[in-house]
């Protein structure tokens, strides 16, 4: 495609040109295939030289040249245009031409260059094909020349200038109404003014006329316009439609012409340079941000950039285009400086205004900074145009703004603040940051913090910081505690936190450092943290270390297999001496105490040895031990200590302390803490039940028995809800009269297991436990039940029942005892016995005798029982209100092999006489025993030679059936 327009071109042109060609031989004075070849090469490139030379080979053997001549300067022309445009684009040519640098250039590599080489290829060609001789070749160099130069600036500037843009520029939006004109009157003048010419008149002011035009055209549409008014008047010219106007076609005055182009080329490009150093300027402006205005001082309205206009809101710049309409925009408290200012600009040597100042723009406050300049003044130095530009440094005064805050939080923060950067040298430091480390600011700067690196800090410090840096590479900061020694040596904690400041690269580009004086708050959490695990007044560990303390030290025991004793130590009669002297002065025995006892642990390398105060005067000590005997020497060297002498006030007489222990052994006592602690106060209570000021070791076995026993208990409890309780009954007769005068109640438990068991196997467990009196209670109230049933049988009876020690001892044992007879036929009291241990009564002889007199207001009568066992005396027999005597077993087993046993008896029988009590002998097994009894005459006996203990039913017929002594079987060995 642009092959074929480079053919047509250059072949219409080689025509055109040919139509002007009066020299001989061909030699042209304007020669257009210089220009369209120019023009061509350099917006189409290479590709489309062949094309053109093709085209212009065409026309010109067409002109009647030969094929070969015309081939020949064809390809002048082609060549020199490609050569041209191959320089021109190495130096940097512009196809627009609106420097006057690139005029030159096409003037220069065109004219000098491409129109002198194919200037010269074609005189030679021309000279070879004989059309011209020796003599003629100067001057058909030069004729060709011009001609090349000519057709390079008519042809040329218009094919390379023109394109959509320029027409766009020349004749768009309405331009065309002057632009058209313009140009139709200067191809019309020219036309003229060379007709003019060529008829030979005189030079008039027409033939000025086109220059003027084309001049005007050329600063208005630009050059590509006026020189295709140029190529117009040249195809105007030779055109046939002149014909009738014009009688002959007129060799054009190329000079002429040529004074036109110049013309215009040069004012376009003077205008070009201008207008681009008019934009450099307002671009520069306009990027920089600077709004220009100029003020005539007197009278006419200035001029105001658009980014004036656009900074104070003023599309037009109508409003701020003069000083005094702008200066309405001025914030009134800027006024009064502004003015002076102003008016200092008429003394000569004031040139400029320089002034930050605030406007009230339509938009809203505006912060500018205005430079007024005085461009011109008149002779007497007054200013007469001022020239001012103004900047929005609203941003900049907000970035100020936070500075100074920034600025100033740095400097009165209660934080201590460091900046330093990436090579951690410091940058900066805040007062408090100095005052903190105690160090002057200008000694830190540029030196390396050692919170941040610390070459010969110790481990847990290296430790600490490599944290810290780990954290800041991974997120960029960290916080923590940083310990710091100040210059005086003093360590002071910081709680510290360290960020990163990148760089617009990324990589860390400063380090901040925050840091707060943790010091107070560290001694107050320490001191928490004692309170939380030390007694306030001894300073010992508290009950919560102490567990701790026992763990550990159970954990190294188990490891290392020694023994572990844990001492519970608790003071005698304290609360008596805090009575006394007041607790200031128990406090401070403590206190002495702790002293001691702390004193008297043996120094430990692994700390196992220990003591601790669990509040009151309760001690604890842990204590290692290698055996159970270096124990127990432990524990006495323990009690030694306490029994300092303590003098409790200035000049009082010293006080012997004294304090009772009990110890656990672990592992022999394998528990855990808390038990162990437990068995350690047990055993404390147990020496302060042994009398105090002793120790005592807990003992694993006799408390395993107790637990046995508790279990036991519970299991009796069980049983006696359970009706598994039931009462046997042995008679008690009359020897003499053979008759069954009552029945003792005994105990029996009928066990699903173990089947009937005794008194002997679960009575004792009961001993003075609550239960053996709800079981006494349980007896008493079947007892008494069973005596009623009897009786109301008609069975004219006793019941004996055996009271315990301790339920004697309930304080409302007689109202019981009422309350039981009360349910039932009244005077029945007076047939039931209680048989209570002659220990037992005797043990308390006062309290036993009131009570049993209450007891026989309501008709009981006592026996005492086991007789002969305890040690009565008289003394006391004689303040007992009983009835019965009930001579024990072994005197009566014995009696007869035994004479003092036999004494006994006999002598019990005259103290039943001597009181007016009833005797009877228990344990009667034979009739030999029996028979010797009533010779000593003692009728009354029980034992189970009579009958053994049995139900209450086989009870009743025994009663009935007994046929008195002959029923005795034989005594043994009798
Ligand atoms: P005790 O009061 O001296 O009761 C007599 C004990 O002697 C009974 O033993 C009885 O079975 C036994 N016995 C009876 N005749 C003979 C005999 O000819 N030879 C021998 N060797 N023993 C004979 P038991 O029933 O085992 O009672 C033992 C003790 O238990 C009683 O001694 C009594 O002190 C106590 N006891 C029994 N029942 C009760 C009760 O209900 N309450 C209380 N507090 N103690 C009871
Ligand atoms: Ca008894
Ligand atoms: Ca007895």
């Amino acid at each position: 495609m642009l092959g074929l327009l480079a053919f047509g071109l250059g072949w219409a042109a080689t025509l055109w040109g040919l139509q002007f060609n009066r020299m001989p031989g061909g030699v042209s004075v304007f020669w257009p295939l210089a220009g369209v070849a120019l023009a061509l090469a350099l917006r189409g490139g290479w590709p489309t030289l062949p094309a053109l030379w093709l085209g212009a080979s065409w026309a010109l053997s067409n002109a009647g040249l030969a094929p070969w001549l015309a081939g020949a300067l064809a390809l002048g022309n082609a060549l020199a245009a490609g050569l041209a445009a191959l320089w021109l684009r190495r130096a940097g040519f512009h196809l627009r031409l609106e420097q006057t640098r690139d005029l030159w250039l096409l003037a220069g590599v065109g004219a000098g260059g491409a129109a002198v080489l194919a200037a010269a290829w074609a005189v030679a060609a021309l000279a070879m094909a004989n059309e011209l001789d020796a003599t003629a070749l100067p001057r058909a160099w030069l004729l060709r020349w011009s001609g090349e130069t000519l057709g390079l600036f008519v042809l040329g500037v218009p094919l390379l200038g023109l394109g959509r843009h320029t027409v766009l520029r020349a004749f768009g939006q309405g331009r065309w109404l002057v632009n058209a004109p313009l140009l139709a009157g200067a191809v019309a003048s020219g036309i003229l003014a060379l007709t003019l010419l060529s008829r030979g008149a005189p030079l008039g002011p027409l033939h000025f006329l086109p220059h003027v035009l084309l001049s005007w055209l050329a600063l208005r549409a630009g050059l590509a316009v006026a020189s295709s008014a140029v190529l117009l008047l040249l195809l105007g010219m030779a055109g046939p439609w002149l014909a009738p106007v014009l009688p002959a076609l007129v060799e054009p005055p190329w000079a002429y012409l040529g004074s036109m182009l110049v013309l215009t080329g040069l004012l376009h490009a003077l205008n070009g340079d201008l207008s681009r150093t008019q934009q450099r300027w307002r671009l520069a402006l306009g990027h920089a941000g600077l709004g220009v205005a100029e003020w005539n001082l007197h009278g006419a309205q200035g001029y105001a950039s658009p980014r004036w206009c656009q900074l104070l809101a003023d599309p037009h710049g109508q409003r701020t285009g003069t000083l005094a309409g702008w200066l309405q925009d001025v914030a009134p408290e800027h006024r009064a400086a502004l003015d002076a200012d102003l008016a200092a600009l008429a003394q000569p040597e004031q040139a400029s205004v320089w002034r930050e100042l605030r406007l009230n723009t339509p938009k809203g406050p505006l912060w500018a900074e205005l430079h007024v300049v005085v461009a011109e003044r008149d002779h007497n130095g007054a200013p007469l145009r001022l020239l001012a530009t103004l900047a929005d440094v609203g941003e900049r005064r907000h970035a100020e703004e936070r500075q100074r805050l920034s600025s100033s939080l740095f400097q009165n923060l209660h934080e201590g603040l460091l900046v330093v950067d990436a090579e951690l040298r410091t940058i900066d430091a805040n007062p408090t940051y100095c005052t903190l480390v105690d160090s002057p600011r200008d000694l830190l700067l540029g030196s390396v913090p050692t919170l941040l690196r610390a070459p010969q800090a110790d481990l847990s410090t290296r430790q600490q910081q490599a944290a810290m840096w780990a954290g800041l590479r991974v997120t960029g900061s960290w916080n923590g505690e940083v310990s710091v020694r100040r210059r005086n040596g003093a360590l002071v904690a910081l709680r510290t936190t360290v960020f990163t400041v990148p760089g617009p690269d990324g990589t860390p580009r400063y380090h901040v450092v925050m840091v707060s004086d943790m010091t107070v708050q560290r001694q107050q959490r320490e001191r928490l943290e004692r309170q939380a695990h030390f007694d306030e007044l001894t300073q010992l560990p508290n009950r919560a270390r102490l567990t701790r303390l026992l763990t550990e030290a159970m954990a190294v025991t188990d490891r290392e297999g020694h023994l572990l004793c844990v001492v519970n130590l608790d003071l005698d009669h304290f609360k008596a001496l805090n009575d006394v002297f007041g607790h200031a002065t128990g406090d401070q025995l403590l206190v002495q105490l702790a002293q001691c006892l702390r004193g008297a642990l043996r120094e430990r390398a692994d700390g196992s040895d220990a003591v601790a105060r669990l509040g009151g005067d309760e001690f604890v000590l842990l204590l290692k031990v290698s055996s159970a005997a270096e124990a127990r020497l432990a524990l006495q060297r323990v009690l030694r200590v306490v029994a300092q002498p303590f003098i409790p006030a200035p000049g009082a007489a010293p006080l012997a302390v004294q304090a009772s222990a009990g110890a656990t052994l672990y592992p022999l006592d394998r528990s855990d803490a808390d038990t162990l602690l437990r068995h350690a106060a047990q055993a404390m209570y147990s020496a302060k039940q042994a009398g105090r000021g002793g120790g005592m070791f807990f003992d694993p076995e006799s408390s395993r028995r107790h637990e046995e026993r508790v279990m036991a208990m519970g299991r009796v409890q069980e049983a006696l809800d359970q009706g598994e309780l039931v009462l046997y009954y042995q008679p008690k007769a009359d020897l003499r009269a053979g008759r069954v005068l009552g029945f003792e109640a005994l105990l029996r438990w009928n066990h699903p297991e173990q089947g009937l068991l005794g008194p002997a196997h679960f009575l004792p467990l009961l001993e003075n436990t609550g239960l053996s009196a709800r079981v006494g209670d349980w007896v008493m109230s079947q007892g008494l039940e069973q005596l009623d049933r009897w009786r109301a049988q008609g069975l004219d009876v006793t019941v004996s029942v055996n009271v315990s020690a301790r339920h004697l001892q309930e304080p409302d044992f007689a109202q019981r005892l009422g309350e039981l007879l009360a349910r039932h036929a009244p005077g029945l009291g007076q047939h039931l016995e209680l048989e209570v241990l002659e220990t037992a009564a005797l043990a308390n002889v006062a309290f036993t005798s009131a009570l049993m007199e209450r007891c026989r207001l309501l008709g009981v009568r006592f026996a005492l029982d086991d007789f002969g066992t305890g040690y009565s005396t008289l003394t006391y027999l004689k303040k007992l209100p009983v009835q019965v005597l009930k001579i024990d077993r072994s005197f009566v087993q014995n009696m007869l092999e035994d004479a003092q046993d036999r004494a006994i008896v006999e002598g019990v029988l005259s103290l039943a006489r001597t009181f007016g009590c009833t005797a009877v002998a228990e344990g009667v097994e034979t009739p030999a025993q029996a028979r010797a009894l009533l010779d000593l005459g003692c009728t009354l006996g029980q034992g189970s030679g009579i009958a053994v203990p049995m139900p209450a039913a086989d009870a009743e017929r025994f009663a009935r059936q007994w046929p008195g002594l002959f029923a005795l079987k034989p005594a043994v060995g009798a």
